[in-house]
């Protein structure tokens, strides 16, 4: 990492001791989670749940990437699913792509099929990690290490909030980590196949994720902004 990020696996491994209880990983297979599961592996022992949203519209490459992730880290990686009566009356209602076709579309199908399944994961967890950057989106900007999330009532730790994509893509060369292939096809986020498509090299490295939509909307209603816990480390 280089010397301008401050946080690290050892700031990271220190906050996860302080905090009690059940702590989970978020890994959606981006370059971002990548690198967090190999901090977790370095420098963290206590036990921590990995699970990943399968919203069931992932591109057919996830399902191969997230095998060699497995075998890459000999972790498991929990897949939950959306509730099956729901999605078969959203496909009904909207068609295939009809989450394309207003945000109240797309926010339905994003609650249905990734933001109720989060909220199932997090039962029972005092803590969960995710792969975020400040310098994501205008969404993130204000993102801090660690925060409690008000939304799911849970503290969320950030440990990549002020890394840099290039200090990410590094990192992940250096360990020779292994990265989801559409990284090599012009994508620079992954998420649903509907909603996700490469960019070019002047884009926004979100861009990609509905790009039919203004900037401000471009979140699935996982991460809306929490708290910053009262620290003096961000
Ligand atoms: S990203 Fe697209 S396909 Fe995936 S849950 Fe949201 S609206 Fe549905």
């Amino acid at each position: 990492m280089s010397p301008a990020s401050r946080s690290d696996g050892a700031m990271f491994a220190n906050i996860l001791e302080k905090i009690a209880g059940d702590v989970a990983l978020a890994f959606s297979y981006q370059a971002e989670d990548v690198v967090v599961l190999h901090l977790l592996k370095t420098f963290v022992t206590r036990p921590v749940e990995i699970f990943t949203l399968d919203t069931q519209k992932l591109f057919p490459e996830t399902a191969a990437y997230h095998a060699t992730v497995e075998r890459f880290f000999n972790v498991r990686i929990h897949a939950r699913v959306p509730d099956a009566g729901a999605t078969r009356q959203l496909e009904a209602d909207l068609g295939q792509w009809g989450m394309r076709h207003s945000l109240a579309n797309r926010h339905r199908c994003c609650k249905i099929r990734k933001v109720d399944p989060l909220e199932s994961a997090l039962v029972g967890k005092n803590a969960w990690i995710t792969g975020l950057r400040a310098a994501q989106s205008v969404t993130r900007s204000d993102l801090c290490l660690l925060e409690y999330d008000t939304t799911h009532r849970i503290i969320k730790v950030n440990p990549l909030a002020d890394w840099s994509e290039q200090e990410v893509f590094d990192h992940a060369a250096r360990h020779r980590l292994p990265l989801h292939p559409l990284y090599g096809e012009g994508f620079r986020s992954i998420g649903c196949a509907p909603c996700t498509r490469a960019v070019g090299p002047d884009e926004d490295i979100r861009a990609g994720r509905w790009w039919w939509e203004n900037p401000e909307h471009k979140e699935c209603g996982l991460h809306l902004r929490p708290s910053p816990l009262p620290r003096g480390d961000k």
